[in-house]
């Protein structure tokens, strides 16, 4: 991108498309505040004009073909010999995947609860040993 080169009531300047290396003009449009923002136009290069043009084109040539391609995309699943083995093994490696994570989060989560309930158990089972140990005592006096 050089310099702006301003004149009354209107800037140009020479940029260079970054995915075409062409060199192309483009002229400012301040914008209307509040409502549109300012810019240099034409945004893109001729070639990247020329390829929005054509993949639009091609779009809107898809979009009236929706039918045909739905009908194309399940003959060829049906035709698929790999597909069941396919999508069990993205299955297999997703569910696994949630597993562990599923995993981990509960031994994060309920560690602090399972520690406390086994600590509580514990002093019980030390209670319970003092009060025998006591009534021996008492028994043996
Ligand atoms: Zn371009």
């Amino acid at each position: 991108m050089s310099g702006a080169v301003a004149t009354p009531g209107r800037a140009v300047r020479r940029t260079v498309c970054s995915a075409h290396g062409v060199d192309f003009g483009q002229v400012y449009d301040p914008g209307i505040a509040g409502q549109r923002e300012a810019l240099w136009l034409p945004v893109h290069c001729p070639q990247c004009e020329n390829e929005l043009r054509e993949r639009l084109e091609a779009d809107a040539e898809l979009a009236r073909l929706e039918a045909d391609l739905v009908e194309e995309t399940n003959r060829r699943a049906e035709a698929d010999g790999g597909r069941d083995e396919r999508i069990d093994a993205a299955v297999n490696a997703d569910m696994a995947e949630q597993a562990m994570q599923l995993v981990a989060e509960f031994y994060a989560r309920r560690r602090a609860e399972f520690e406390e309930f086994h600590a509580g158990q514990d002093w019980q089972r030390m209670y319970e040993q003092v009060k025998a140990d006591r009534r021996a005592k008492i028994l043996g006096r």
